[in-house]
This record gives structure tokens, C-alpha cells and sequence, in this order.
């Protein structure tokens, strides 16, 4: 037995459909489309209600450039769960206080 594998995510991760029901159908998708049809948003950008945005940082370490990763969550336009749409992994300065994002509610715990 060799060392557990440690990095074998490819970024950025993306999940479309609801883990709940399967619906492809997110709130703040469907609105920031709507928008975009109307010409009031730009391309390229994601619907979300929530981001969770974490530093992979070692507290004991001066702040340098760590991995970041960054969830954007959505909620099922079907069912209302509450769920991670799209994970990535960028490099990032860790900012003080940026490692507890309470004024974002934490999403539920789905296995
Ligand atoms: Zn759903």
C-alpha cells in the first residue's frame, strides 16, 4: 500500500444536474439567463446564491500564495436543495479573517 492518492481532482469540477432530484434547473442559473436574454447581464458569468470561497493554508506558515478553493452553490429550482454547482481550485493570497466566511451561510453537509 503506497500513499493515499492526494490530488487526483481536475478542477474546475462542475456538477449540473441536483443531487436531490436530478433537475438541471438552478434558481440564480435560470435568473442570471433570463437576464442575459434581456441584454442587463454579460456572458460568462455564474449564477450562484452562495460561494465559499477557502484558502488551503497553513496558519503556521506566513501567508504566501496557496491553493484557494472556490465552490459556488445553487439552489434546485425543483426541489430547493441547496448544492455545490462548481469547485475550483485557483492560487490565491489568503486574506486575514477569509478562512471563516461566516457572513455565508455554510451548505448543508451532502455526502
Ligand atoms: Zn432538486
Amino acid at each position: 500500500m503506497g500513499e493515499p492518492s492526494v490530488s487526483m481532482l481536475e478542477f474546475p469540477l462542475k456538477w449540473t444536474k441536483c443531487p436531490a432530484c436530478g433537475s438541471e434547473r438552478a434558481l440564480a442559473d435560470m435568473i442570471l439567463k433570463e437576464e442575459q436574454a434581456k441584454g442587463r447581464m454579460g456572458k460568462g458569468l455564474m449564477g450562484a446564491v452562495g460561494e465559499i470561497v477557502v484558502p488551503i493554508a497553513d496558519p503556521r506558515i506566513a501567508p504566501t500564495v496557496v491553493p484557494v478553493l472556490v465552490c459556488i452553490f445553487d439552489v434546485c429550482a425543483d426541489c430547493g436543495t441547496y448544492y455545490c454547482r462548481d469547485a475550483n481550485k485557483v492560487m490565491g493570497t489568503p486574506m486575514p479573517g477569509q478562512q471563516t466566511p461566516a457572513r455565508r451561510p455554510q451548505p448543508p453537509f451532502n455526502p
